[in-house]
């Protein structure tokens, strides 16, 4: 993850051109606080705002997960790019032009391999978007858009495609130019057979390119078109396709969400081009399969209010109930709008227009309230009944485990619905959950949480963190301190690892500040501890008061010389206590002048406090 020295030159470069704030921004909305700009963490589920970023340090930090870093630390995990993408996407995106640059080579590696990936989707998505515009075998799939209204437009908009029928289209297309067949089957385009050879995976279907947020095409959704099955097929899990991270529709229609406000799930690709034809383009839709945390996390960064637009069968039911655990974790505001069960979204929009859908939304139930409805017309209000309800309430008190005031608020919510007392229902929670221990809780299966940085790792004593914070904003003191033996005080641990990155941070660039100190720590218990202090730190400015930094500094550096003598005293005391019981008088008479020189030269000093 670390550049290396010779990189310095661009990454600041780059640094300098992406302004942290612009880059989280369009992910976060940001509001300013003091000098700071604070929003909801994209990396964990929270309500109120613990996610801290300092346009002048350009860092940021999360006081809620710890999670820190730089624009480039935050590119990396929030695009979930390796360091050389995450360096590329922001030089395009700033149009910096990069020279050829070294990483590690495992990093390059996992880059190269990405890289090509995207490659072959960015070119098979070209192809089917060229077949379906122009190819007289895709006039069905043509005529097919236009009777659901999908304008030319749009199909240019979301890149749509067509896949003919046959084995071996893309195949052919594929052996005759120099994309190997191997790059096209990793990103799951063709598919093996077993005895050799290979096979389109996508046949008469129309296809949906998946946009990741960076604009490069990740995989793809097809709807086939004839009859057959599946009537949906996605590209399976790749290096660079996850499905439970990506929602359709996002990367177009990103910009008007942020300004509405609002985000619409519909659960299908065209539900989502039927309402986007009428006008409405504040709609996602996840790829066939349940609503996940992250997808909710990263809808909330975008919208205040996201609101779930499903048909109102079973099914529809089901998906919305499924999802109200990703919610609550995520402290997210949700409404559901389940339609009349003649309508899908497609049908209700055509029959009372972009208006009439709105108005229909604006009436739409809280997740919660639409829940416990559901739950009571499924159990009744009798004893039974109620505790069947509370069985089911169960997976949504623990999602809310993370918040203990939302948690509270609900079970006296739930309590009232059920006109039972809250304490009861607790209780009810505790017994229910005896006989299912062996369970894993709902919760936690359906909740694919990121993997937290332990934030309460960093461990230094108030000396130590005393004096690791003065060399992490005066790094040029390092030497001195070095000198004076801070190595020793600071162990092995978290303040050694720090004091590392500094020195470390300090050869590969001369003007070394503590911005510079995140490029060479990854991501972890260091690099929090440090971007917690540069967004939450009283020091002075760097270019401020030399004067006061000099003095500070000497007072720190006599200490650690008084701290090494007392060290050495201690030591010197046990040593005349065994030359004393071996009776080596030579060695005594030796140890106690030393000692008594180490007392003399520490009452000789001045200052410095004693802990
Ligand atoms: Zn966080």
């Amino acid at each position: 993850m670390t550049p290396s020295v010779e990189n310095n030159d661009e990454v600041q470069r780059i640094k300098d051109a992406a302004q942290i704030v612009d880059v989280v921004g369009e992910c976060v909305s940001l509001k300013r606080a003091g000098t700071n700009m604070k929003g909801l963490c994209p990396f964990h589920g929270e309500k109120t705002p613990s996610f801290m970023v300092n346009p002048e340090r350009q860092t940021f930090h999360c006081f809620g997960c710890g999670e820190g870093g730089d624009v480039l630390s935050f590119v990396m995990k929030y695009y979930n790019l390796t360091f050389p993408e995450a360096l590329n996407e922001l030089a395009n995106r700033y149009h910096i032009t990069l020279p050829e640059r070294k990483f590690t080579a495992a990093d390059q590696h996992k880059a190269e391999k990405r890289q090509r990936l995207f490659e072959v989707n960015e070119r098979a998505a070209s192809m089917y978007h060229e077949f379906l515009m122009h190819h007289a075998e895709a006039e069905q799939a043509r005529h097919y858009l236009a009777g659901r209204d999908i304008s030319p437009e749009m199909i240019v908009t979301f890149k749509l495609g067509y896949a003919p029928p046959g084995w071996d289209y893309l195949y052919n297309k594929v052996s005759k130019s120099s994309i190997p067949l191997s790059d096209a089957e990793a990103a799951g385009l063709l598919v093996k057979k077993d005895k050799g050879g290979y096979y389109d995976r996508f046949r008469d279907r129309v296809l949906f390119p998946i946009f990741e947020l960076t604009g490069r095409v990740v995989g793809f959704g097809g709807r086939i078109l004839g009859e057959g099955e599946p009537k949906y097929l996605n590209t399976p899990e790749t290096l660079v396709f996850d499905k439970s991270r990506m929602l359709f529709g996002l990367y177009q229609h990103r910009d008007t969400i942020r300004q509405t406000r609002q985000a619409v799930i519909v659960e299908g690709n065209f539900d989502l081009l039927s309402l986007a034809a009428h006008g409405m383009e504040n709609v996602v839709a996840p790829l066939g399969t349940a609503l996940t945390q992250i997808q909710v996390r990263m809808l909330k960064g975008y919208a205040d209010e996201i609101i779930l637009l499903f048909d109102g069968d079973a099914a529809g039911v089901k998906a919305a109930m499924r999802s109200v655990p990703m919610f609550l974790a995520e402290q997210a505001e949700a409404r559901v709008a389940l339609l009349p069960a003649v309508h899908d979204p497609d049908s209700y929009i055509r029959a009372h227009g972009k208006e009439g859908l709105q108005k229909y939304l604006a009436e739409a139930l809280p997740l919660l309230e639409f829940a416990f409805e559901n739950l009571q017309q499924k159990h009744g209000l009798s004893m039974t009944g109620k505790g069947k309800i509370l069985e089911e309430l169960r997976p949504f008190i623990e999602a809310s485990a993370s918040s203990p005031l939302q948690q509270s608020v609900l079970i006296s919510q739930f309590s009232e619905k059920l006109g039972l007392d809250p304490e009861q229902v607790l209780k009810g929670f505790r017994t229910a959950a005896q006989p299912r221990r062996d369970h894993r809780p709902i919760s936690s299966r359906a909740v694919p949480l990121d993997k937290k940085t332990d934030k309460t790792v960093v461990q230094l004593n108030r000396k130590q963190a005393q004096l690791i914070e003065f060399l992490i904003f005066y790094p040029q003191f390092l030497e001195r301190f070095l000198e004076a033996g801070i190595e020793e005080i600071m162990g092995e641990g978290c303040g050694g690892n720090i004091l590392a990155g500094l020195q470390k941070a300090i050869d590969s660039n001369q003007a070394g500040g503590p911005e510079q100190l995140m490029e060479t720590l990854e991501s972890g218990p260091e690099r929090s501890y440090v971007s917690e202090l540069l967004i939450s730190s009283p020091f002075l400015k760097q270019d401020e008061e030399d004067e006061i930094t000099e003095k500070m500094a000497e007072e720190m550096l006599v200490w650690l010389v008084r701290y090494r003598f007392k060290k050495e005293i201690e030591q010197l005391s046990r040593d005349i206590r065994e030359a004393q019981q071996a009776q080596d008088n030579d060695l005594l008479e030796e140890l106690v002048i030393r000692k008594a020189e180490l007392n003399r030269y520490i009452g000789s000093m001045d200052g410095g406090d004693d802990q």
